[in-house]
């Protein structure tokens, strides 16, 4: 997607050879119109593909996710990092590491709130090692619903995110794929959509 590549080069920064830094339009502050073009694009490249509802995590897949879920017409679910009195009943729960803080948390899905007659898009910020995705996924499935696809903003294609989904069978949809970054330097690679 050109348009948040150029927004990547314009703003983004690389922070080291594997961090990339977009905190004044995905993480920190949210540009709603570039969540918007977004929103649609992935809803456009899985209109045929009968997604009756999107997957998010929280807290900065939630802006693009909602977009997609509008623009798809279906719900959007957020799978927590938190666990909170609010959630109760049935709930499924896998640990996740996360890539930028080191640290491990439990990613929650409330039953309800995916079932077996689901078919899901995934969506997330960033495909770094897998991991999020790998555990949004899992979840997913331990409801009893499909997988159409993980729809990711940026991919650091030089990590082992991609090849480790896709080795599991999930189809990855990538918006903007990083081949490398270094101090300075930000490079793409043909992307998926
Ligand atoms: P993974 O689970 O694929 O290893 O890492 C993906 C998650 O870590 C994303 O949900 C995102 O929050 C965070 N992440 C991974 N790499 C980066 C990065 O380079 N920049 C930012 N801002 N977040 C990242």
């Amino acid at each position: 997607m050109k348009s948040l590549e150029d927004r990547i080069l314009s703003e983004g920064k690389a922070l080291s050879d594997s961090v990339l830094k977009v905190n004044s339009f995905i993480n920190h502050m949210v540009d709603p119109k570039l969540m918007h073009e977004i929103g649609d694009t992935f809803a456009a490249y899985y209109k045929d593909s009968s997604i009756t509802k999107v997957v998010t995590i929280e807290v900065s897949g939630i802006a693009p996710a909602v977009y997609t879920a509008e623009a798809l017409g279906v719900p959007l679910v957020i799978l927590k990092k938190q666990t909170s009195k609010t959630l109760s009943g049935d709930v499924l729960q896998t640990n996740i590491t996360s890539f930028t803080k080191g640290t491990s948390y439990e990613l929650t899905l409330e039953r309800a709130y995916v079932s077996p007659e689901d078919h899901v898009l995934i969506i997330d910020d960033f495909l770094a090692n897998g991991e999020a995705a790998t555990g949004a996924a899992c979840l997913v499935q331990e409801a009893g619903a499909s997988i159409a696809g993980i729809g990711i903003l940026i991919e650091k294609s030089f990590q082992r995110g991609r090849s480790r989904l896709e080795k599991n069978g999930y189809k990855v949809t990538s918006l903007v794929r990083v081949s490398k970054l270094a101090k300075g330097k930000i490079e793409f690679m043909q992307a998926d959509i």
